[in-house]
């Protein structure tokens, strides 16, 4: 399929927004990203607009949480599907081994094809083992979409599961399993961001490099303060900060607008 494709200049003001799009649409002619996948991108950067495009504090009160709960997991697992492999195939590595964590494929659009693919650029990343390829043969209950899929040695046995870009039945669905669920997600209102146990909502591209470097540093901290970190996490609490931020976010923005308009001096 024949795809256009642009040399982004630096200088333009929306750089590094334009480039991740180049970056899923490369994913997108390789096979790793589906049609689906761009349009699920798309929504969220109307998020993450209205969040000034950075790591706010909820996000990161989110991220320390998430970090405490990977470092102290038995079994835990990230998820992968094409947007995060297209996006961030190296930091998902580095979050792995960070953790100990196994990473697993799992799609919502399958095709054996496609997750070959994506753990073939993990691999190319770093990655020693990727679940969910050949080994996708356990299911998880009440779940239709070939997301339902998993590895029995992965997110079937895991207590915490990390996901990003999720669709929210299968959140739900895990968090029915009795998993610790840590979601990444743009929206604060998204299914996923409200069934999740620690919602991260931030983009994918800034908060899993964020989240392997705290996890790098809180490694050598005790269990209980790791265990603390996690009892005093409300998630109520920080997805209403996140709704808090854009609120008070856009009122200042409105104060500002005269002088931040096209104004020719004529109408
Ligand atoms: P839900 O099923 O949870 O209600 P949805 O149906 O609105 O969500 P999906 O397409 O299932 O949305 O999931 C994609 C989610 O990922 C959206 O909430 C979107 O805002 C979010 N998202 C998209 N791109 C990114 C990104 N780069 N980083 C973080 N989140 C993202
Ligand atoms: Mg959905």
């Amino acid at each position: 399929m024949g795809v256009a494709r642009v040399e982004i200049p630096r200088s333009h003001p929306r750089y590094e927004s334009l480039v991740i799009r180049e970056r899923l649409v490369e994913g997108f002619v390789e096979g790793i990203v589906v049609p689906q996948g761009l349009i699920a991108h798309g929504r969220g950067e109307c998020f993450d607009y209205l969040i000034g495009e950075r790591t706010i504090e909820p996000a990161l009160k989110a991220m320390r949480a998430a970090a405490a709960a990977l470092l102290l997991a038995k079994h835990p697992v990230i998820s992968v599907n094409g947007n995060v492999a297209a996006l961030v195939p190296g930091d998902v590595v580095r979050l792995a081994k960070a953790v100990n964590a196994k990473i697993e494929v799992n799609l919502f659009y399958r095709s054996e094809e496609r997750a070959r693919r994506i753990a073939e650029v993990l691999k190319a990343h770093g990655a020693e083992e990727v679940l969910g390829v050949d080994d996708a043969t356990a299911t998880i209950p009440e779940l239709f979409s070939e997301r339902r899929r998993v590895s029995p040695r992965g997110i079937y046995v895991a207590d915490v599961v990390l996901v990003a870009l999720e669709d929210g039945d299968r959140t739900e669905a895990l968090r029915r399993m009795g998993k610790t669920v840590i979601a990444i997600d743009l929206n604060p209102l998204s299914r996923t961001s409200l069934a999740a146990s620690i919602t991260v909502v931030d983009n994918v591209v800034r908060a899993v490099p964020k989240l392997a470097e705290l996890a790098e540093a809180m490694k050598t901290e005790p269990e209980d303060s790791l265990k603390s970190v996690l009892k005093t996490y409300d998630n109520a609490e920080v997805l209403s900060e996140v709704l808090r931020y854009v609120e008070a976010r856009l009122r200042e923005l409105s104060k500002t607008m005269r002088e931040r308009v096209w104004s020719s001096g004529s109408p």
